[in-house]
């Protein structure tokens, strides 16, 4: 994904304040339910896919990742459908798994399986292929691992999405002169989705650099607050809070952006300021832990069960123009009564 934005503003906390008080603070429905995530598992589905190398989009290794990890959906279960476009001549394909044949999808689980072509952070290597153990390879792992720990009366209203393309930001991938833009994939996905759809869809829910040893997840700026407020509570629950931060982090141009531009309510669970192995050839399975991991499959599970078992609703967030207009009210209340005080005082 791209760099991390700046750290929140104090001035976008008073208005974040302002969106939580009418809602009462954080949503502390109580968690009952013990997760069986396995950290260790998830950590070996890491080291599987780094067995087939880097994976840029259009590459063998991709392709061979690809059948790797559709086996593995099917394994479990899970019906899964390839689904393709072509960029600068470049075959690209998201892999869509459903459980059963009449879904009835409430909640989107992504993460990308593409790893970056070049160690663009790397200032000796800017031109060798990362192995993306952690940009690429932990998301997709957490989600192979929830395929089989979602108790499994729920997974009929849970679709679980592996993005192609959304790491090759900036980088002429094919050596034709065109620069790539980011989040291809889920662009692409989303504009495939039906109004319908997108008016079923309660929540999505995006894992992308989650398996640093010193994992840190502050809250993303950009996903939607009453979403994240509801998972953060969960990790609080389970005793994450040391690891899902409250606090703001960065603002992050990933695979979630297009869900929030069809106004799907949806979170982006990321690591900013993003770790140091971030598009370097460091980014490999040594940097990464079980721990991390399970802490994240974790909440994500728990969170699951607690939503798909009330069906609560996600409201978007409230645009900023309605805040400067609720701010403007009382400024210009003040104004009026200065202004006619200061002329009868003439
Ligand atoms: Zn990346």
């Amino acid at each position: 994904m791209l760099g991390s934005g700046p750290k929140m503003s104090s001035l976008h906390a008073i208005l974040l304040l302002f969106l939580l008080l009418p809602l009462g603070g954080f949503r502390s429905q109580q968690v009952d339910y013990s997760p069986v995530f396995d950290g260790s598992s998830a950590y070996s589905y890491i080291i599987q896919q780094c067995e087939f190398g880097p994976r840029p989009p259009g590459s063998e290794n991709l392709s061979e990742c690809r059948e790797f990890m559709i086996q593995t959906l099917e394994a479990f279960g899970w019906i899964v459908t390839m689904q393709n476009f072509i960029f600068d001549s470049i075959e690209c394909v998201n892999i869509i798994a459903n459980y059963g044949f009449e879904p009835n999808v409430s909640v989107i689980l992504g993460a990308h399986y593409d790893t970056r072509p070049n160690a663009t952070e790397d200032p000796e290597n800017t031109n060798t292929p990362i192995l993306g153990a952690n940009d690429g390879g932990s998301g997709t792992a957490a989600l192979l691992e929830l395929s089989h720990t979602i108790p499994e009366d729920l997974r009929p209203k849970i679709e679980l999405v592996f993005f192609d393309g959304e790491d090759s930001g900036d980088i002429d991938v094919n050596n034709t002169g065109t620069k790539w833009p980011w989040i291809l994939g889920s662009t692409y996905y989303v504009d495939q989705l039906s109004a319908n759809e997108i008016q079923s869809t309660s929540a999505m829910i995006l894992l992308d650099m989650i398996g640093d040893e010193r994992l840190r997840l502050p809250r993303e700026i950009t996903s939607t607050d009453s979403l994240q407020n509801a998972v953060w509570a969960v990790a609080d629950q389970l005793g994450y809070g040391n690891i899902f931060l409250d606090e703001f982090g960065g603002a992050v141009m990933d695979d979630h952006k297009p869900f929030l531009d069809a106004s799907i309510p949806a979170l982006d669970i990321i690591q900013t300021p993003f770790p140091s192995s971030w598009h370097t050839l460091n980014d490999t399975p040594e940097r990464c832990s079980a721990d991390s991991l399970n802490a994240v499959g974790e909440v994500v599970e728990a969170f699951l069960v607690s939503h798909l078992g009330t069906d609560t609703t996600f409201a978007p967030d409230t645009p900023l123009l309605l805040y400067i207009g609720l701010l403007a009210i009382p400024i210009m209340i003040i104004v009026l009564v200065y202004d006619r005080y200061s002329r009868n005082r003439v």
